[in-house]
C-alpha cells in the first residue's frame, strides 16, 4: 500500500467520524497528500526511513509550518505558524504525514478536553464522556482509528490520563528528551512532549523519531542515541514492580481498582515480582503542582497581548486599553484562573509562602522517587482514579478536575518517565489505563514491560 492510498485511507475515516467526535480541528488534505507523494518517492527512490509514509495527527500545541496552529485558543485562532516545532520537522524529515491538528484544552489546561475553545471531543467508547486532556482530540483520534497514531504533551498528565480513558498508549518520556522548541509553552519546567499510539511497539518507534538533542530547547539533554524498540521482547522475570502504597488507597474506584489487580496478576504470570513502596509526598503533588505550573503559565502568557500575533481586540481606546480587551476576550475562564493564580503565588509577599515553598516541596517528592528506585525498577498503579466521567460533569469544579491528575502529576514534578496502557474496561464499560512509571531514561524498559503486557 502507498501512503498516499493509506492517507486517503484515514482522511476518509476522519471525514466520516469527525463531525460527531470533533477530534481534529484543523484539516488540510491538499496539504497532507501532498506530504504522502513526496514520502512516496523517498520510498521508490531508496530513501526510506522507519515509519516513512506513515500519517500521523498532531495536537494543535505543536507550530506546524504553513498550518493554523491555535493551541485550543481563541488568542491563536488566527496563527498560521511560519516555523516548524523540532518534533514536527523531525516527522517531516523521516517521511511521515500530518493527517491535521487535534482539538485541546486550550493551552494545554484542564483534563477533559472542554476547556478548549473549539468545543469538547467525544469519547469514541462513549459519546457522553470526555475523552481526558489536555491531549483528547489526540487520544480520541487514536481510539477511533482516524490516525495510527498522534502527538501530545504532557505538563501533569495530559498525555497519560485521556490515554487511560480513551484506552490507548501513551508515553511521557523523561523531561528533557523530546525537544520543546515550537511546542506552545504552558509550564516550561514540567512540559514534555510524547508518542500516544494503540500499543507499546508504535510508541517505541515514534519516540525514536521524537528524541534528541537540540540546541533551540536550553533545557533538551545531550545523551547518546538510544533505540527504544531494542527491548521490546525480553523477558521480564527480573523486573521489580514497586506499588506506592499511597496509590492503592482511597480515592481510586472499585471498577478502576479491579482493573488494575488483574493486569499486576498478568505481570506476575510473566515472573515480575511485586515491592511495596510508598511515596509520602506525593499527596502534596496536586497543590504543589497548582502553584508551580500557573506559576509558570503566567510568565508564559504574557507574550499574547495583541501586539505581535494572535487575536487582537477589535475595539480599545489606548495601548493599555487594547492589551486588556485583548487578553480579556482571548482567553477562556480556566486560563484566566491560572493567570491569576499564577500571578498571586509570584507575587511580592506571597512568593515565600507559595512559590517558593511548592519548590522545596517539589524536591521532596522528587526525592521518594528516588528512594524508592532503590528498591524497584518499575512503578505501576492505576492512571486516573476513575474511567472517563460525562461531559459536563467536572466543568464548575475546578479542584475535582484538578484531581484527575492525582496519579500523574508526582512523575512530572519529578521530570520522570511515564506512561498509560489499557487494561480493561470499568463502569459503563468505559477503559481503564495503567500507569507505569520508570526510574530517568528507562524508557525502554518501561516500553519493554508494557509489551510484554499487551
Ligand atoms: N490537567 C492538568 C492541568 O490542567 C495537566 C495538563 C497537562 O498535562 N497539560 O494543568
Amino acid at each position: 500500500i502507498s501512503s498516499v492510498e493509506l492517507t486517503s485511507e484515514f482522511l476518509a475515516r476522519i471525514q466520516t467520524l469527525n463531525s460527531g467526535l470533533n477530534a481534529f480541528i484543523t484539516l488540510d488534505e491538499e496539504k497532507s497528500l501532498a506530504q504522502a507523494r513526496d514520502a512516496d518517492e523517498m520510498i521508490a527512490s531508496g530513501r526510506s526511513m522507519p515509519l516513512t509514509g506513515i500519517p500521523l495527527a498532531q495536537k494543535d500545541i505543536f507550530c506546524a509550518q504553513g498550518w493554523l496552529t491555535t493551541c485550543g485558543s481563541k488568542m491563536l485562532s488566527n496563527f498560521v505558524s511560519p516555523y516548524d516545532a523540532t518534533v514536527i520537522e523531525r516527522f517531516n524529515q523521516a517521511g511521515l504525514v500530518n493527517l491535521g491538528k487535534t482539538n485541546m484544552d486550550e493551552f494545554a489546561m484542564g483534563s477533559s478536553n472542554e476547556t478548549s475553545y473549539y468545543g469538547p471531543v467525544r469519547n469514541p467508547w462513549d459519546l457522553s464522556a470526555v475523552p481526558g486532556g489536555s491531549s483528547g482530540g489526540s487520544a480520541c483520534a487514536v481510539a477511533a482509528r482516524m490516525a495510527p497514531a498522534a502527538t501530545g504533551t504532557d505538563t501533569g498528565g495530559s498525555i497519560r490520563q485521556p490515554a487511560a480513558l480513551c484506552g490507548i498508549s501513551g508515553i511521557k518520556p523523561t523531561y528533557g528528551l523530546v525537544s520543546r522548541y515550537g511546542m506552545i509553552a504552558f509550564a516550561s519546567s514540567l512540559d514534555q512532549g510524547g508518542p500516544m499510539a494503540k500499543s507499546a511497539e508504535d510508541l517505541a518507534l515514534l519516540l525514536n523519531l521524537m528524541v534528541g538533542f537540540d540546541e533551540r530547547d536550553s533545557t533538551s539533554l545531550q545523551r547518546d542515541i538510544e533505540d527504544y524498540a531494542r527491548d521490546l521482547e525480553k523477558p521480564i522475570e527480573q523486573l521489580r514492580i514497586g506499588l506506592p502504597k499511597e496509590f492503592f488507597a482511597e480515592g481510586m474506584s472499585t471498577d478502576v481498582a479491579s482493573a488494575i489487580e488483574a493486569a499486576l496478576d498478568e505481570f506476575r504470570k510473566l515472573g515480575a515480582t511485586f515491592v511495596d513502596i510508598s511515596l509520602p509526598n506525593s499527596k502534596l503533588a496536586i497543590p504543589v503542582y497548582y502553584v508551580l505550573a500557573p506559576a509558570e503559565a503566567s510568565s508564559n502568557l504574557s507574550r499574547f497581548d495583541g501586539v505581535r500575533y494572535g487575536y487582537r481586540a477589535a475595539q480599545y481606546t489606548d495601548l493599555e486599553n487594547m492589551y486588556k480587551r485583548t487578553r480579556a476576550e482571548g482567553f477562556g475562564e480556566e486560563v484566566k484562573r491560572r493567570i491569576l493564580i499564577g500571578t498571586y503565588v509570584l507575587s511580592h509577599g506571597y512568593y515565600d509562602a507559595y512559590y517558593l515553598q511548592a519548590q522545596k516541596l517539589r524536591r521532596l517528592i522528587a526525592k521518594d522517587f528516588t528512594d524508592a528506585f532503590q528498591q524497584c525498577d518499575l512503578i505501576m498503579g492505576p492512571t486516573s482514579p476513575t474511567v472517563a466521567f460525562d461531559i459536563g460533569e467536572k466543568c464548575d469544579d475546578p479542584i475535582q478536575m484538578y484531581l484527575s491528575d492525582v496519579y500523574t502529576s508526582a512523575a512530572s514534578l519529578a521530570g520522570l518517565p511515564g506512561m498509560s496502557i489499557p487494561v480493561g474496561f470499568g463502569k459503563k464499560d468505559r477503559p481503564v489505563g495503567l500507569h507505569i512509571i520508570g526510574n530517568y531514561f528507562k524508557e525502554a524498559q518501561m516500553l519493554n514491560a508494557a509489551h510484554r503486557y499487551q
